[in-house]
């Protein structure tokens, strides 16, 4: 693995442009238009036969888009890195590249619900079986593989659940099995989770959450990390064939892109590339944040409980410092004592907002049980682990002392 130098922040600041900017801009300028023209007649026909690499058409690839890609490249020390127009787009697209008609996803029965949605549905419809387990559990997740599984499929920290999964034990069991691992890190960004280092083979994100920051802009990028051999799924045969280790890049931007058309626009990767680079003081902060608020959950005896994992009373408490280096996200839990205790301080929030996104600047705050499962059974909430009691809550950057301030007038009365 290659050696870095410098810290997260300074990578992000000072990646190289790919090629230098005409009017020797400091920031990458927005490249807002479709198309790019050629000297001659050879030279289209040479980018148009792949002899040459040049921008053609932006659905393929754009300047500002690959400057982006350039930065999350420098923070990751990735293989390869394509971003997409949403943290949707990168995991179906991800998806649809590795897994053949007839083949299988193994994927962890606790996920974010339109990840759930595109494996219980839409996968399916394409001839894409997808098995569910309990990550957790290595012996379980071995009993759904076979000879037919190309992919294990979950998320770094489960939501609202905050389940963590052992990445190098599963990494493991993939690699015995020659299946690839792609895992949603969206709430564990590459500033704490070196995706790399537990054996992931592919990270998807939704950039839409910490990487943009101020959740001004839709985005995802695909993370490949250079360690999977693509010829091993039947998906990527021919692709390996003319593009090798960059197999997997190419079929997205090559085929998936020109047909489904899921890139990211030129304004998205100028939103992206500012959030990226204060990325990591939001991270610091918001963590930060979580902690004083669980001490303060701990507290407050309408609190029934509190889950964060990151602090020592969390079961993966230890799993959560080593992988996600002390820094695990900034979405935590607590429960009252009923739904209707839960109503009434979701009602009487002044400052906190009521929304559905994480990883906002600013704290929101919601009712999982009434809104993000509502159209889930009975049975199927308590198989999540959605408790009618439950408030999830996605931590911002405010000074914490605002948000116990917000609490105690909803709580205290
Ligand atoms: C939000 C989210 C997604 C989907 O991302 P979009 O950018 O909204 O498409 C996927 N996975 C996780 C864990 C998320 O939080």
């Amino acid at each position: 693995m290659k050696e870095n130098k410098e810290g997260f922040i300074t990578r992000s600041l000072h990646a190289p442009f790919p090629k230098n900017d005409a009017y020797n801009a400091l920031h990458m300028p927005v490249y807002d238009g479709v198309a790019y023209e050629f000297d001659s007649a050879e030279d289209i026909a040479d980018v148009f036969a792949g002899n040459k690499v040049a921008h053609a058409y932006s659905r393929t690839s754009n300047p500002t888009v690959e400057y982006f890609e350039h930065k999350m490249k420098a923070v990751t020390d990735a293989h390869a890195v394509v971003a997409l127009s949403s943290g949707m787009a990168a995991i179906s697209n991800v998806l649809i590249a590795l897994v053949e008609n007839g083949g299988n996803v193994v994927a962890s029965n606790h996920l974010f619900g339109h990840s759930y949605a595109l494996l219980k549905q839409t996968l399916p419809a394409l001839g894409i079986e997808v098995r569910f387990a309990d990550m957790t559990d290595m012996e379980k997740v071995a009993e759904q593989t076979d000879e037919l599984t190309r992919v294990y499929f979950f998320e770094t920290i489960t939501n609202p659940q905050l389940e963590i999964v052992d990445i190098s034990r599963l990494s493991e069991l993939a690699k015995q099995k020659n299946v690839a691992v792609v895992c949603d890190s969206t709430i564990t960004p590459p500033y704490v989770f070196k995706s790399m280092q537990f054996g992931v083979d592919v990270e998807v994100m939704s950039t839409t959450k910490f990487i943009s920051g101020g959740a001004a802009a839709f985005g995802g990028v695909v993370v490949d990390n250079g360690l999977f051999d693509w010829s091993k799924l039947p998906a990527m045969k021919e692709w390996v064939v003319d593009y090798n280790k960059n197999a997997l890049v190419a079929r997205i931007r090559k085929e998936i892109f020109r047909h489904l058309g899921g890139t990211m626009t030129a304004h998205t990767a100028h939103f992206m590339n500012l959030g990226l680079d204060i990325m990591a003081l939001r991270v610091d902060r918001c963590v930060d944040n979580c902690k004083h608020l669980s001490a303060y959950f701990d507290s407050h005896l309408k609190i029934v409980s509190s889950n964060y994992p990151g602090v020592n009373s969390h079961e993966s408490f230890d799993l959560a410092q080593e992988q996600f280096s002390s820094k695990p996200g900034a979405v935590m839990t607590f429960d009252l004592e009923s739904k209707e205790a839960c109503f009434q301080f979701f009602n009487r929030l002044k400052l906190i907002r009521r929304a559905t996104n994480l990883n906002d600047n600013k704290t929101l705050c919601i009712h999982p049980e009434s809104t993000i499962y509502a159209e889930f059974s009975d049975e199927e909430k308590v198989s999540m682990g959605i408790r009618p009691t439950m408030m999830r809550l996605s931590v911002g950057i405010e000074e914490v002392e605002d948000l116990i301030n917000d609490f105690k007038q909803a709580l205290d009365f």
